[in-house]
C-alpha cells in the first residue's frame, strides 16, 4: 500500500498530525497517515506553478497522450484499485470493479479526446478592418479538493478536465479516503511531467484551508458540503479566484399515478440506496401521486427490505456501510427525529446494523410532509422519504422548494407530462423514467446551493479554461 504524498516528483510522508484511516466495514484502523505541513503544501504549489509554464504550452494532442496512458494504467490495475477503494470505503467490490472503474477509465479517455476538439465561436471581422478570434486557455494552478463518497471517481472528474485543459493541480483527497489517491499518485508520477499533479494529505480545516487560501492558487475546485463550499467562496473572495463548486443534493423523485410501478420500485431500490445513499444525486425525496401512493409505499418497502448488505461473501452485497461512525450516527439521528413525529411511519429499516462496522438498514419513511426535516435536509445515507401529492402543480412546487438543485427525476408513461414537468424543474439534471444514470459526454452539476461547477462533458473543459478574445488590426 502506498502511503506517501506526491510533491512535485518527490514522495514523502506528511510531518503533521496523523489521521486515522478506517475500514468502515469493521471500524478497525487500516493505517495512520500524517498530514502535510505548511512547507509541504507550499512546495506542492511551487511545483505546480513551475510545471504550469511548460505544461500549459503543450499541445492538446500531447496532453491527450498522457491522459490515455493514465486511463490504460487504471484499467490494467483495475482490480488493485477496486480492492483498495472497497477496503477504504466499505463498498461492495463488484460495485467498484464493474460500475465505478469502467466509468473512471472512460472519464480519462473522454477528456483525452475532448481536449482535441474544443468548440468555439467563428473567427471573423466583427468590426471592419479587424479580425477577432476566441481562445480557450488554461487558468493556472488549481487547488482541488475531493469528498469521500467516490474517491477515485471524483479524482478523475477533477483532474482529467483540469490537466487536459493545460492547468496544473494540487489535489487533496478526503482525509477519510486517501488510499486510491495515493496509488494513483504513483501512476501519475510515472507518466506525467514533474509538478503537473501533486497529491497532499490532510484534514479540511488545516490542509484544505491552506490550499484554498494559498496565494499561488488561481482556481479552487471542490466537491463537498454546502458549508465547505461557502468557506471556499469566502477564501476565493479575498483574491478573486475562480471557483468550481459541486455541493450537496436532495433529489426529488416525482411519481405520477400512471407510472410503471415495477420500474419505479426497481429504480428507487437501486438509485435511492446505491453507495448506501452516500450520493449527492440519490433518489431520496419521493413525491407520489394520490392513486399510486399506497401501492408504491408497500411495494417499495418490501423491495428495500431485500437489499443485501453486510454479507460475509462480499460478492453478494449490494450496498456497503456508511463511511464513518459519525456519518452513521448522523443518519440514525435523522431517522430517530422522524420517528418521533406521529404522521410518519418507518415501513422498513430504521436501525443501525451489525457489530463494529458502520452499517445502517436501508430505510423507507412514509407519510412525510414537505415541512419535515427528512424531506428538506440531505441525509446522505440509505434513507428515503415518501410524500403524497394531490396534483402536478403541487408536486413541482414541492420539488423545487429546496435549497438544493442538483438532480431530479419524473416517472410517468405520458411523454407530454414528462416534458412539461421537466421544463419546470430547477435542477441541473432531470431524468425521466430513470434516475442516477451518468455518462461522461453529459454534464453533472447543480443550481442553487448545489453549486455551479460542471463535471464531465465539454462543459467541464469550459470550466477549467478561460475564454479570451484576440483581435488583430488589418494593414
Ligand atoms: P466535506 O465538505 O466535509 O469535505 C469535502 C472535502 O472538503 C474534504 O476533502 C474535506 O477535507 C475538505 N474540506 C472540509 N472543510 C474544508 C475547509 N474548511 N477548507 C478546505 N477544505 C475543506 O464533504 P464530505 O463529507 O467529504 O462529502 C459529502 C458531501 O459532498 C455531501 O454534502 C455531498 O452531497 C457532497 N457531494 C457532492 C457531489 C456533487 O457532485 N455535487 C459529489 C459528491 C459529494
Amino acid at each position: 500500500m502506498h502511503t506517501e504524498m506526491l510533491i512535485g516528483n518527490r514522495f514523502e510522508a506528511g510531518t503533521e498530525t496523523p489521521e486515522n484511516v478506517l475500514n468502515p466495514k469493521t471500524g478497525e484502523t487500516i493505517l495512520h497517515l500524517p498530514e502535510a505541513s505548511a512547507a509541504q503544501i507550499d512546495a506542492a504549489m511551487q511545483a505546480a506553478d513551475k510545471a504550469f509554464r511548460t505544461w500549459s504550452r503543450t499541445t492538446p494532442a500531447q496532453r491527450s497522450t498522457y491522459l490515455l496512458a493514465i486511463a490504460a494504467r487504471i484499467e490494467a490495475e483495475a482490480r488493485d484499485f477496486a480492492t483498495l477503494e472497497a477496503l477504504n470505503c466499505g463498498k461492495p467490490i463488484n460495485a467498484v470493479l464493474n460500475d465505478e472503474i469502467p466509468a473512471i477509465v472512460d472519464c480519462w479517455r473522454f477528456f483525452a479526446g475532448a481536449v482535441r476538439c474544443m468548440p468555439g465561436n467563428a473567427a471573423g471581422e466583427y468590426l471592419p478592418g479587424f479580425t477577432s478570434m476566441i481562445r480557450r486557455d488554461p487558468i493556472g494552478v488549481v487547488a482541488s479538493i475531493a469528498p469521500w463518497n467516490y474517491p477515485l471517481m471524483m479524482m478523475a472528474w477533477k483532474l482529467a478536465p483540469a490537466i487536459a485543459g493545460g492547468n496544473t493541480v494540487v489535489f487533496k483527497p478526503s482525509e477519510q479516503t486517501p488510499l486510491t489517491a495515493l496509488k494513483l499518485a504513483r501512476v501519475m508520477a510515472d507518466i506525467l511531467p514533474e509538478g503537473v499533479v501533486s497529491v497532499v494529505l490532510g484534514r479540511g480545516e488545516s490542509v484544505g484551508n491552506a490550499l484554498i487560501n494559498h496565494p499561488r492558487a488561481d482556481m479552487i475546485s471542490i466537491t463537498g458540503d454546502v458549508a465547505t463550499g461557502k468557506k471556499v467562496l469566502q477564501a476565493a473572495a479575498r483574491s478573486v479566484k475562480r471557483t468550481h463548486l459541486e455541493l450537496g443534493g436532495k433529489a426529488p423523485v416525482i411519481v405520477f399515478d400512471d407510472a410503471d410501478i415495477d420500474a419505479v420500485v426497481g429504480g428507487l431500490r437501486a438509485f435511492g440506496f446505491y453507495n448506501a445513499g452516500q450520493d449527492c444525486t440519490a433518489a431520496c425525496r419521493i413525491y407520489a401521486g394520490p392513486k399510486i401512493y399506497e401501492k408504491l409505499v408497500a411495494d417499495l418497502s418490501s423491495a428495500v427490505a431485500t437489499i443485501r448488505f453486510n454479507d460475509a461473501d462480499d460478492t453478494q452485497n449490494e450496498i456497503g456501510p456508511l463511511i464513518s461512525k459519525r456519518q452513521r450516527d448522523r443518519v440514525a439521528s435523522f431517522v430517530e427525529r422522524a420517528s418521533e413525529k406521529s404522521h410518519m411511519e418507518i415501513t422498513t429499516g430504521g436501525k443501525p446494523s451489525g457489530q463494529g462496522g458502520f452499517f445502517y438498514e436501508p430505510t423507507v419513511i412514509a407519510g412525510a410532509l414537505q415541512s419535515d426535516e427528512i424531506v428538506r435536509r440531505e441525509v446522505f445515507g440509505p434513507v428515503v422519504s415518501v410524500t403524497r401529492f394531490s396534483d402536478a402543480d403541487e408536486a413541482v412546487t414541492w420539488a423545487n422548494d429546496s435549497e438544493y438543485g442538483l438532480a431530479s427525476s419524473i416517472w410517468t408513461k405520458d411523454v407530454s407530462r414528462a416534458m412539461e414537468t421537466a421544463s419546470r424543474l430547477q435542477y441541473g439534471c432531470t431524468w425521466i423514467n430513470t434516475h442516477f444514470m451518468l455518462c461522461n459526454e453529459m454534464p453533472h452539476g447543480g443550481l442553487k446551493q448545489s453549486g455551479y461547477g460542471k463535471d464531465m462533458s465539454l462543459y467541464a473543459l469550459e470550466d477549467y479554461t478561460a475564454v479570451r478574445h484576440v483581435m488583430i488590426a488589418h494593414g
